[in-house]
């Protein structure tokens, strides 16, 4: 197998192609990780959800990474790690608009909203109003990509033998 740095416009590719990722926020020394489902757009990433731990600890402290991965078998798969910036999308005045272009491009992909919608059904119901519209500014970026074949060449062959 060998393993290449992706360019960014590569990574784009793979971020862009997919909607499944998943979010790490961070309250202290602990992380937390979660999937979501996101639709990119220029340098942001929208999602939605309900109140809960994750936007608790991102309002709180709007350093995020986020992971987005095609994996086709243990030789080929990509991978690109994004660093970014958590800005919450209220129903209000100067975000109103972002919000609602958000939930338009959500909207693309069926049952979109079921997943962040929905708690255990042991929690209480939440209303509309409690819904979040949110994004991700895309800070930094990195990409890895493996594809079957020899790692190092003939040297590392020989080597081996
Ligand atoms: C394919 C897929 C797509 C999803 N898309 C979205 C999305 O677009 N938006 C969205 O908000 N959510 C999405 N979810 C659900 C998401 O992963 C979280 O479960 C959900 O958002 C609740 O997170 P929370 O931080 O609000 O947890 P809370 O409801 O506040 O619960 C926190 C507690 O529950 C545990 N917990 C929470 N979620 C999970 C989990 N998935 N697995 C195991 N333990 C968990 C935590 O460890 C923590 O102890 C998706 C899940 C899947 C599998």
């Amino acid at each position: 197998m060998k393993v290449k740095d992706m360019t960014r416009q590569e990574s784009m590719e793979v971020i862009s192609s997919g909607h499944l990722a998943h979010l790490a926020c961070c309250k202290g020394d602990r992380p937390y990780v979660v999937p979501i489902y996101y639709a990119l757009d220029g340098n942001c990433l929208y999602s939605f959800s309900i109140p809960g731990k994750k936007i608790e600890w991102l309002r709180d402290n709007p350093h995020a990474c986020i992971l987005v991965e095609r994996f086709r078998d243990a030789q080929s798969w990509k991978s690109v790690v994004i660093s970014g910036h958590y800005q919450e999308l209220p129903d209000t005045g100067q975000w109103h608009q972002e919000r609602i272009h958000a939930w338009s491009l959500l909207e693309r992909h069926a049952n979109w909203w079921e997943p962040g919608g929905l708690k255990p059904v042991s929690q209480p119901a939440q209303s509309y109003h409690a819904h979040v519209f949110y994004r991700i500014d895309i800070e930094d970026i990195t990409g890895r990509a493996a594809t079957p074949g020899e790692p190092w060449g003939r040297e590392a062959r020989q080597l081996q033998d």
